[in-house]
Formats: structure tokens, sequence, C-alpha cells
């Protein structure tokens, strides 16, 4: 195919990119309207997919070392729902960004996207559900309550998001907080919260910051690092295979 015709067969933000590549690149566009959503530029989708792609595998790997630590059922459960949350959240978020960038099939993108946005309310239950499973509170606590609490409100998040797609986007902004701030007092837990909620102001920020999205996955990677290695620390101990090693 002669490199013309191969040019011109490219996704349009491609083009746009090998147009204007190395000068006029574009850093960001027009903050959305309201009741609509951001458009990125070529190099901020590419940032986009970059920042949540590169950690599908260390999510995979960090999934299986709580599977091969764990000794109990209980352990092995919340190895199995965690990880594949994990797992999830980056892989569902990259093939997110990647259709957007390509921006063929609006359906499929359209669809993606509520998936991604469904997945962070999923993931941050999730990330509850080691805690809960593991350490659980006395009965007569309240928070002996919260391991079905945090789906229920998870599954409200998705469905007010699936409903009111783009619109009333502070209440969503409110739901992303109240399940990212933490319950408990570690102070791991505490530092994730804090990234996280560090993190929301740039979710925000499209279109006033460039790269605003890219940060805010760096911030939600981050986030999910930190309380990754707080669940391995206090929650799996080494298994008996790896201490073994030690003399
Ligand atoms: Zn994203």
């Amino acid at each position: 195919m002669p490199f013309v015709e191969y040019l011109s067969s490219l996704p349009e933000p491609f083009k746009q990119l090998c147009s204007s590549w190395p000068k006029d690149i574009r850093w960001k566009n027009e903050r959305a309207k309201p009741d609509q959503a951001y458009v990125p530029t070529a190099v901020e989708h590419i940032a986009n997919v970059i920042t949540h792609g590169m950690w599908i595998g260390p999510s995979i790997y960090a999934g299986m070392v709580l599977l091969r630590r764990s000794a109990t059922w209980q352990q092995y459960w919340a190895a199995v729902v965690y990880g594949m949350a994990l797992v999830l959240c980056f892989a569902v978020s990259t093939v997110f960004h990647s259709v957007f960038f390509a921006g063929h099939n609006r359906q499929l993108k359209e669809l993606l996207h509520r998936g991604d946005r469904a997945m962070i309310y999923v993931f941050i239950a999730a990330s509850y559900f080691p805690w809960l499973m593991l350490r659980p509170l006395p009965a007569d606590h309240w928070g002996s309550e919260l391991w079905w609490l945090v789906w229920v409100l998870a599954l409200l998040g998705i469905l007010y998001q699936q409903v009111f797609h783009e619109r009333y986007k502070s209440l969503e902004t409110f739901f992303y907080l109240f399940l990212g701030s933490d319950f408990s007092g570690l102070p791991e837990l505490k530092f994730g919260g804090l990234l996280y909620v560090l993190g929301v102001f740039f979710f925000k920020s499209d279109g006033a910051i460039p790269f605003a999205h890219a940060i805010w996955h760096l911030f939600v990677a981050s986030a999910a690092g930190v309380h990754y290695f707080a669940i391995l620390h206090h929650l799996y101990a080494a298994a008996p295979g790896d201490i073994k090693t030690n003399y």
C-alpha cells in the first residue's frame, strides 16, 4: 500500500497527530459543556491508554501473589474478588480509552465508557472486601454492616451513573469521594484515600489542565498500589514456602 494511502486509512486522531507532529501539538482541548463529555486531544488519548494499560500485567501478578499466599478459604475468596477487580479496573479502562482513541465505533465507545465508570465503583467496593472478610469488626459495631453497605452504595452509584450519564456530574464526584474515603484507622488506607481524593481534582479538570485525565489515572494507580501493599502486608502473611527459604 502506498504510504499516502496508508496514512489516509488511519483513524482520524492519528492523522491529526501525524500532520501536526512535532510542532503544533494540541496539549488540551476546550472544556466540555456541562452535559457533555470532554474530547481529549490525540496525545491525551495516548497518555490515557498508556497510564492504565501499563498496570494490567502487574495487577495480574499482584493478584496471583495474594492467591499464592492464601492459607484459608476467606483469604482465597478475598484474593479472587480483589484481584479480579484490580485487573478489570485497568483492563476495562484501557480498552475503553483505546476504542475512544480509534474513534471508529461510537456505540461500543459509549458502552465501554459506562463500563469504565461502573468499574470504578466495583473496584472501590472490592477494595473493602479483603478487610471486611479477614478483619471482621465486632458484631455490635455499626461497621459490621459495612460489608453489604459498600456493595449497595456501589450499586446505587452504578445505577445513578447509567441513568444520568454525563448529567449531574457533581453528584457523581460525591459518590466517588464518599466511597473512596476510608472508614478504618490504618495509615496506609488514609494515605491511599488521600491520593484518591487528590486524583478526583484532576478527574474534574479536563480541558483546564493538559493530561488531566491521564494524571487522574496515575492517582488511581498509586492509590491502588498503596492499598494493595497494605492488604498484602496486613492480611496475607508470607506463604509457608516463602518463609522456608529464609534459613
Ligand atoms: Zn480513564
